[in-house]
């Protein structure tokens, strides 16, 4: 999945960076606000983690905006330590949940798990879709209870489809949340991923809809 990450301290977002893409994410960087705000209006993102403090325009003022023009992606907000105020005016402007800093990255990366499944509405951490299961703490699928290595693109891809179970999820959709603005990527690569997962999941693992999209069965294999 693909996520934004809005934060001017290069130690923080480079720290904050690694986390999140060797938990599987797509991550894209803006170091101030306007930048933020274009990219938040600009490319469709599972969640976005925003510094409130930026340079430019303040990260409230971003959310403001986003909200104001109907963007629904979930938030994350990032502020600063014993600034109740912000947390409170962050909440009232939309963010979704917040995290003062300093925090540990395990910490965000749980809120981050937790929002991106929330806002799919999804209450568990492990995901069921056919006889696959997607623990999205472990970063690990397991088929009929089986762990399987994937690759962190398979990865990204089986949780996008698993976050929209049960829903035929758009080519181009699914070329953005795997490779961004990456414009060498396209429906074949996509494809391509798909054979290999067949191979390493079975045939019925991932539905294809000819000219659609790709999905994943809505519920468990019955026993
Ligand atoms: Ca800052």
């Amino acid at each position: 999945m693909r996520l934004l990450l809005a934060e001017d301290d290069p130690r923080i977002a480079a720290h904050v960076r690694r986390a999140l893409e060797a938990a599987g994410y797509l991550v894209d960087l803006a170091a101030d606000g306007e930048e933020a705000l274009f990219r938040g209006e600009t490319e469709a993102y599972a969640l976005v983690v925003l510094d409130l403090g930026l340079p430019r325009m303040d990260g409230l003022a971003v959310l403001k905006r986003w909200r104001a023009e109907g963007r629904h992606m979930p938030v994350l907000v990032l502020t600063a330590r014993g600034a109740w105020s912000e947390r409170v005016e962050g909440i009232d402007a939309g963010a979704d949940d917040y995290l003062p800093k300093p925090f540990r990255v395990e910490e965000l990366l749980a809120r981050v798990r937790a929002l991106v499944r929330r806002s799919a509405g999804i209450g568990s951490p492990v995901i069921e879709a056919g006889r696959l299961a997607l623990d999205t703490r472990l970063k690990e699928v397991r088929l009929d209870g089986v762990p399987v290595a994937l690759s962190a693109l398979e990865w990204r891809f089986l949780s996008v489809l698993a976050h929209r179970r049960g829903e035929v999820v758009p080519v181009g959709e699914i070329v953005e949340q795997l490779y961004g603005d990456d414009d060498a990527r396209d429906a074949n690569a996509v494809e391509a991923l798909v054979a290999r997962l067949r191979r390493k999941l079975g045939a019925d693992a991932v539905e294809t809809r000819r000219g659609l999209g790709y999905a994943l069965p809505a519920a468990p294999s019955p026993a």
